[in-house]
């Protein structure tokens, strides 16, 4: 079974749920009437399906070769990718017209980006990663670096990197100790160590442009002294070609459980020459622009995980033959039924359906709010679309990847025994979707992130926008007699998230480790409550296209799976709410010496 991009279900979101078509008159969507987006999904589709899904498994196994001059090879087949997808201005879809892209609304490039990572999720990082490195230069960066490198990360030409973990600092950036001595001629020589470095060396491109965090010396300690630095593996000549090689250095590669493609470095910087990005100190405020837009790709690469794994499920349960049905044999001239008749395969089955299809709708009803808070005329529209970027980013990237682990786990497990070997493509998946928990901040970090800093800033003025928009759902379509269990549970589930938003409220300024117990059950909640949202709005869709006769069973199908999730999946939000208001006194009461 190979990865069929959904194309179909890009096209439904971006034409009916979006309707993109609405905002032709803004910059980027001008460009991307919806014929023309449907053009570059069926070709994103090709692309992904074509050249890179058939390097999946060879990356996996064959995973990257460091060698002692501190070059890193990538996997056999992938240098011949890159170049066909760097020749075909992948990386440049949503980059600015200014330097070389093609300037269309970064919810486009995201369709590109999810069917990249369901095709090979290592491979998909390296222009990942330097789309990142893109955005912070454009965010922070002078007008002369953004001339010399914006273009060529644009392209792909060069490949980019964040910099930030160190052997005694991850999570807690303010530990870091890689230094920046300023020089006579404005750059800095930079010196540390890095690890982790996803991407920090390799054969795909030219040069590699590394953005490291540092502290110059003399800054104050903690997250207030730390500095951004443009660091290039070979230093920019007169014509800005590649020359002379910089200090920065791989001296090698991590074992990994998944995502063996792509080469996690540890990288030395000895007296790197590097540019400031910004100014002083105000480094983790430009590094942010990358690790929100990281966090939205991190999130997707659940989902992205989540759809390759259910599909190679799904293609596995019609084939394995098990048992027989309880209501009697489907399969009677064989040795026995395939395992799809099984309402326990079908509830694995149908979970994944029901995460997939609304995490994916979240994911671009998001990306598409940043196009907004980028480009839309209206100030309000601007501040309201810049608030829920600000609100969700935590939601997508913890949600949605805790959730894209249980797919995989799913998926692995409708294989049964075949799931726990290298035969199937299930144990890959399971293994390379496990490290999004993980890396752009922990989801933990995520839950933290979205109690202690989101729900507050402005007053709480994004949820409270976010509760009004769902009242107004409820309002507008509650009479209606097939879309009601859908505004009912979705009414429901809101209020059990303004009880938890209230209860944090009251309980976790007093006591702060409240918050803190409760932040992944809150985490849960909301995630819940969005997906009971892209539910509602699918379904209204999908009803207003039956009600007209169009008798395809995709739009049927849309509101099944999306009954099946307001009564097996939104049940949960009860549970999540129960935990989240018991507090920490428990959690807390051992001493650690107990554990
Ligand atoms: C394959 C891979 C690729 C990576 N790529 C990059 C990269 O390209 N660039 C880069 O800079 N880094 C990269 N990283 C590093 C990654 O971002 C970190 O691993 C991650 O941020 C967590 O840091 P840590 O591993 O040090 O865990 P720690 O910070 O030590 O955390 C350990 C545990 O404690 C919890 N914890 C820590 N602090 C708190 C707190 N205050 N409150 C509650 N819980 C807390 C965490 O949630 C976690 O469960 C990569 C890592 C891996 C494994």
């Amino acid at each position: 079974m190979t990865y069929q991009p959904p194309v179909r279900d890009h096209i439904f979101i971006l034409a009916d749920i979006l309707n993109i078509d609405q905002y032709g008159d803004l910059p980027g969507f001008a460009d991307a009437p919806m014929d023309v987006v449907s053009q570059i999904i069926e070709e994103s589709g090709k692309f992904t399906a074509e050249v890179l899904a058939p390097l999946n498994a060879v990356g996996d196994k064959e995973g990257c070769h460091w060698f002692p001059d501190h070059t890193v090879a990538t996997p056999k087949g992938f240098k011949e990718a890159y170049a066909q997808l760097v020749e075909g201005g992948w990386p440049a879809l949503g980059a600015e017209p200014a330097y070389g892209g093609q300037g269309l609304p970064h919810v486009i490039n995201l369709s590109f980006t999810e069917m990249c990572s369901s095709a090979n999720m290592a491979f998909g990082m390296y222009p990942g990663l330097t789309h990142g490195a893109y955005s912070a230069i454009l965010a922070g960066g002078t007008q002369d670096q953004k001339d010399l490198y914006l273009p060529k990360l644009a392209s792909g030409q060069w490949g980019g990197t964040m910099n930030l973990t160190e052997p005694h600092c991850g999570t807690d950036l303010g530990l870091l100790r890689t230094k920046a001595v300023p020089q006579a001629d404005g750059s800095y020589k930079i010196s540390g160590t890095k690890i982790w470095i996803s991407g920090g060396e390799h054969d795909l491109a030219e040069n590699i442009v590394h953005l490291v965090l540092a502290r110059i010396e003399g800054a104050p300690e903690g997250v207030r002294g730390i500095s951004l630095f443009i660091v290039p593996k070979f230093l920019p000549d007169s014509e800005g070609k590649p020359g002379a090689r910089n200090g920065v250095y791989c001296d090698g590669l991590e074992e990994k459980m998944g995502i063996h493609g792509n080469a996690t470095c540890v990288m030395r910087h000895e007296e790197a020459t590097g540019w400031l990005v910004g100014t002083e100190n105000q480094g983790l405020r430009i590094m942010f622009v990358m690790m929100n837009e990281a966090r939205i790709g991190v999130g997707l690469q659940g989902i992205a995980q989540a759809e390759a794994a259910y599909q190679a499920a799904a293609a596995f349960a019609k084939d394995r033959l098990q048992g027989r049905s309880l209501t009697g044999p489907k399969n009677p001239e064989g040795p026995a039924d395939p395992i799809i008749v099984h309402p326990d395969v079908r509830r694995m089955l149908m979970d994944s359906r029901a995460i997939i299809e609304a995490g994916r709708t979240f994911l671009f009803w998001t990306a598409m709010h940043g196009d907004l808070a980028h480009s839309h005329p209206d100030e309000a529209v601007r501040q309201k679309a810049g608030d829920y970027m600000a609100l969700m980013t935590p939601v997508l990237k913890g949600y949605l990847t805790d959730r894209g682990l249980k797919v995989c786990s799913d998926a692995l497990q409708i294989h049964g025994g075949s799931g726990f070997t290298e035969h199937f493509p299930a144990s890959q998946y399971m293994r390379d979707v496990r490290i999004s928990l993980i890396y752009e901040g922990t989801n933990g970090v995520q839950a933290l992130d979205l109690v202690g800093r989101k729900l507050a800033a402005d007053g709480g003025r994004a949820v409270m926008s976010f509760f009004a928009e769902i009242d107004a759902f409820v309002a507008a379509h509650g009479e209606d007699l097939i879309l009601k269990p859908f505004v009912e549970g979705l009414d429901a589930a809101k209020v059990q998230l303004q009880d938890g938003t209230m209860w944090l409220m009251q309980n976790g300024l007093a006591n702060p480790d409240n918050a803190g117990a409760a932040s992944t059950d809150y985490m849960h909640l909301f995630g819940l409550t969005a997906l009971a949202y892209m539910w509602a709005k699918i379904a209204l869709v999908a009803q207003t296209k039956i009600a007209a006769g169009d008798t395809d069973p995709f739009f049927a199908n849309k509101l099944v799976i999306g009954r099946y999730y307001l009564q097996r999946i939104l049940p949960d939000a009860a549970s999540h709410l129960a935990k989240l208001k018991s507090g920490s006194e428990l959690m807390m009461a051992l001493p650690a010496d107990a554990f």
